[in-house]
C-alpha cells in the first residue's frame, strides 16, 4: 500500500504533474467533442430523417461510432448523414485511439520506467568512508539530527531497506542513503561499520536488539539507541548499545517538571545516610536567570548544585553557568537545607492539580514522575495505554469539552498536554488558555514546525519531541562531556581508592580520568559529609567518596580503581 502511494506520489511532481495538467485539458477536449457530435447528431436525425433522438442517444452514438464499436442499432439512412458518420469515425480513431495512447505513453508511462530504471539505490559505500554517523530508521527525531548534522558538517548515511524510502530521501532531499537489510552482515560491511564514528539505532526495540547485536559481531563503534519503552533498555544495552536513550521518559519527566505550579518541590532521588540527592526546577525558585555564582545557592541554604538539567541534557554546572527558568537542579544537602530551600520557593504544591491529556509513552512517564513527587494529577485518554498498568485515567476525546469538565478540570493548576497530534495539541492548549487563563500549560510538539503555533495558542512551555531527541544524540555524537542520559544520574558510593589517599582531590585526577564527579566525602568513622569538596581537599584514608557518573563512567571508575578485596 505505502509503495503504491509512493508511486502515485511520483505523478504529482515536478514534470509530472504539468503533464497531468495536460491530460485533464485534452480529456476536457475529447468531452467537448462528444457534446458537439452528439448535438449534431439529434439536428441531422431530425431534419434529414424526421427521428427525434434524445441528447442521452445522442453521446451514445458518438461515443460507440468513435471508438469504433459502432454497434449498427443506431444509423443514418441518408448520403450527408454517412458522411457525417465517417467524419465521427475517423476523428475518434485520430483523436482517441492514437493521440490519446500515444500521449499516455510518452508523457507518463516511459518517464517513469525510465525513472525507476534510472535509479540504482546506493548498496555500498566507498572503501575509504570513515568518520561517518550511520542513521537507522528515519522519523522526526533523526530529521532533525539530520539538519543538525549538515549545520555541523558531520557526514551521515542514513540505511533503509525500503527501495522507495531510499528513492524518495535521495531524490527528493538529496539526502545520502543505503539500501539494504540493517542485520544483514554484508550490509553492514558496505556502510563501513568499523570505520563509522556513531551508529544511530532508531528502530523499534527489537529490531534495535537485533541491529546492535549484529553490529557487535563485527565492530566495536560506538552504538546510541533511542529505546520507546524504559524498560527494554537494559536489554538494548546487553545486546552492546553504548548510550540507550529512552526519548519517552525523559520527555515525560521533562513536561512533568514543567507542569507544576510555582510550587518548586524537591524530588529525592538518591540518599547516602544523611546527603540527599534531589532534583528541583529552576522556575518558581528565587535563583532563577542568575548564574551559579551569583544565585548564592550555597551560601544560602547549604546545598551544592552538582548538576543541571536542561532540554533532556545532563551538565556538571561550573560558576557561569546560568540557572535558566526551564532548568532542573540537581542538589545535593540535608533535609533540612532541601526543606529550606522549598520554603523559599513560595506556594507549596499542595494546591497543585495536574491534568495530563494523552496517556501515551510520554503522558505516561510524566505521570509516573508526578506520582513519585508527589503532585496529585488526572489522566485523560480516548484509548487503554497496554504498555501501563499502573494509572487509571479518564477516558474520552480530550478535545470534548464535556469530558475535560466532568474530570473537573477548572480546579487543575497545571496541564500537560501530549497527545501524539499536534493540531489536537494546539486546539487543546488554545480552548485551555482560553477557559482558564491563569492554568500552567506544557504542550508536547511533535514536530519542530508546531512549536510557534502551540507558544501563539497560549503555552508557557513547549517540549519539542524531535529537538530534545537530536540534541542528546548531537551530544553524543560530538562526545560533550557529563551527558547523563540513560536510566538517569547514576550517584555512587565507593571507599577511597587506597592508592589516592594523601592526596588532593586535584591531584588524583579522578574527573579527568573517569569522568565522574566527587558529591560529597564521608569523613572516616562517620559524620556528616562534606558536601562538593573544594579541589585543594585532601583525601585520607578510610573516607567514602560519593560520586556522579553515567553508567559508562561508573564502570571506568571502577576499572580504573578496583575495588579493594
Ligand atoms: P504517545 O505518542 O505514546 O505519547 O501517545 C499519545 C496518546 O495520546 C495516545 O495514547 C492517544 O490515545 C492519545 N490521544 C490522541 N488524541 C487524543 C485525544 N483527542 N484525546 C485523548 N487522547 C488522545
Ligand atoms: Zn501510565
Amino acid at each position: 500500500m505505502k509503495s503504491i502511494a509512493a508511486e502515485l506520489a511520483y505523478f504529482l511532481r515536478g514534470r509530472a504533474k504539468q503533464n497531468l495538467k495536460y491530460l485533464f485539458l485534452y480529456c476536457a477536449f475529447l468531452v467537448g467533442m462528444i457534446l458537439v457530435y452528439a448535438v449534431l447528431f439529434r439536428y441531422l436525425m431530425l431534419h434529414l430523417e424526421g427521428r427525434d433522438f434524445s441528447l442521452i442517444a445522442g453521446i451514445y452514438w458518438a461515443i460507440t461510432v468513435m471508438t469504433t464499436l459502432g454497434f449498427g442499432d443506431i444509423t443514418f439512412h441518408t448520403d450527408t448523414g454517412y458522411i457525417f458518420a465517417a467524419v465521427v469515425t475517423v476523428s475518434g480513431v485520430v483523436f482517441l485511439l492514437i493521440i490519446l495512447p500515444f500521449g499516455l505513453i510518452s508523457l507518463f508511462l516511459a518517464p517513469w520506467i525510465e525513472h525507476r530504471l534510472r535509479y540504482r539505490p546506493t548498496i555500498e559505500l566507498p572503501r575509504e568512508t570513515a568518520g561517518h554517523v550511520l542513521i537507522f530508521g528515519i522519523d522526526a527525531v533523526t530529521r532533525t539530527l539530520i539538519r543538525r548534522l549538515q549545520a555541523s558538517h558531520i557526514p551521515f548515511v542514513v540505511v533503509t531497506p525500503d527501495n522507495s524510502e531510499a528513492l524518495r530521501l535521495e531524490e527528493e532531499e538529496g539526502i545520502r542513503v543505503v539500501w539494504g537489510s540493517p542485520t544483514d552482515p554484508q550490509v553492514l560491511g558496505g556502510l563501513r561499520v568499523a570505520a563509522a564514528r556513531y551508529v544511530i539505532a532508531n528502530l523499534s526495540d527489537p529490531e534495535n536488539v537485533n541491529l546492535c547485536l549484529s553490529l557487535r559481531a563485527q565492530c566495536d563503534t560506538p552504538i546510541a539507541a533511542l529505546v520507546s519503552e524504559a524498560a527494554h533498555g537494559e536489554l538494548v544495552r546487553l545486546a552492546g548499545a553504548n548510550q540507550v536513550i529512552p526519548l519517552h521518559k525523559i520527555l515525560g519527566r521533562y513536561l512533568a517538571t514543567h507542569a507544576t505550579t510555582q510550587g518548586a518541590m524537591a524530588h529525592l532521588l538518591d540518599s547516602f545516610g544523611s546527603l540527599q540527592i534531589a532534583e528541583i526546577p529552576v522556575h518558581g525558585t528565587p535563583f532563577s536567570g542568575q548564574t551559579l555564582a551569583e544565585a548564592q545557592v550555597r551560601q544560602r541554604t547549604g546545598l551544592a548544585v552538582i548538576g543541571l538539567w536542561e532540554r533532556g541534557l545532563f551538565t556538571t554546572p561550573t560558576a557561569d553557568s546560568l540557572l535558566d527558568d526551564e532548568a532542573l537542579m540537581v542538589l545535593a544537602g540535608t533535609r533540612e537545607q532541601l526543606d529550606a530551600l522549598e520554603k523559599l520557593t513560595g506556594e507549596q504544591p499542595a494546591d497543585d492539580l495536574v491534568f495530563i491529556l494523552g496517556h501515551g509513552r510520554i503522558g505516561c512517564a510524566a505521570a509516573t514522575f508526578l506520582d513519585r513527587k508527589p503532585v496529585p494529577f488526572i489522566l485523560v485518554d480516548r484509548e487503554e495505554n497496554p504498555a501501563c498498568d499502573e494509572h487509571v485515567p479518564i477516558y474520552g476525546d480530550a478535545t470534548g469539552r464535556l469530558v475535560l469538565k466532568q474530570a473537573g478540570i477548572e480546579r487543575a493548576r497545571g496541564l500537560i498536554v501530549t497527545t501524539n497530534d499536534d493540531s489536537t495539541n494546539i486546539f487543546l492548549t488554545l480552548a485551555s488558555r482560553h477557559t482558564q487563563p491563569h492554568i500552567r500549560i506544557v504542550a508536547r510538539a511533535n514536530h519542530d514546525e508546531n512549536v510557534p503555533q502551540l507558544y501563539a495558542a497560549g503555552a508557557d512551555f513547549v517540549v519539542s519531541n524531535a529537538s530534545v531527541g537530536a540534541n542528546i544524540l548531537l551530544n553524543i555524537i560530538e562526545s560533550k562531556a557529563s551527558a547523563f542520559l540513560t536510566e538517569g544520574i547514576n550517584v555512587f558510593r565507593r571507599s577511597l581508592p587506597a592508592r589516592l589517599a594523601g592526596q588532593t582531590i586535584a591531584a588524583s585526577q579522578i574527573r579527568p580520568k573517569t569522568g565522574c564527579s566527587i558529591v560529597a566525602l564521608e569523613p572516616p568513622g562517620g559524620g556528616e559529609p562534606a558536601v562538593v569538596p573544594p579541589p585543594e581537599t585532601v583525601l585520607a584514608e578510610g573516607m567514602g567518596l560519593i560520586l556522579i557518573g553515567s553508567p559508562e563512567q561508573e564502570e571506568h571508575f571502577s576499572r580504573l580503581f578496583p575495588k579493594a578485596k
